[in-house]
């Protein structure tokens, strides 16, 4: 297990990553919390020249205009997110990684739709939308 590989959760997609993270955090938007069933989803942003697929190839579903949410077709496992605002970045789902514990989000996001019983004790910086 190295910090920089993951995958899904049957196995069939995994993906590895070379660089140091851009930037990671807590996302709150209504999108993630549908997409993945659980109120909030930990993300980190790698530059995307230094993520690869290993193996398996994730189906895509265009969440918005400039947004891609990427996916395990056989466990439905929601890994990566892409927008075409930012195609120099790619956000990974924190815990897909097979040690989410080495990235640690530093803020909150879309804390406008955060779930009412939905609480972190931290005090890291809380964003009504993106910034
Ligand atoms: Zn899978
Ligand atoms: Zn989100």
């Amino acid at each position: 297990m190295t910090n920089h590989d993951g995958g899904c959760l049957c196995g069939g997609l995994r993906f590895q990553v070379t660089a140091a993270p851009l930037d990671s955090g807590y996302c709150h938007c209504r999108m993630c919390q549908r997409n993945s069933g659980a109120p909030v989803v930990a993300w980190t942003t790698f530059p995307a020249a230094s993520f690869a697929w290993m193996s398996g190839v994730p189906a895509t579903f265009a969440s918005s205009s400039h947004g891609q949410r990427q996916f395990c077709s056989n466990c439905g496992s929601y890994v990566l997110f892409r927008s075409t605002k930012s195609p120099a970045e790619v956000s990974v789902n924190t815990a897909s990684f097979d040690n989410p514990g080495a990235y640690p989000p530093k803020k909150h996001i879309y804390t406008e739709s955060r779930i009412s019983w939905f609480h972190t004790d931290d005090d890291l910086p809380r964003h009504p939308g993106y910034e």
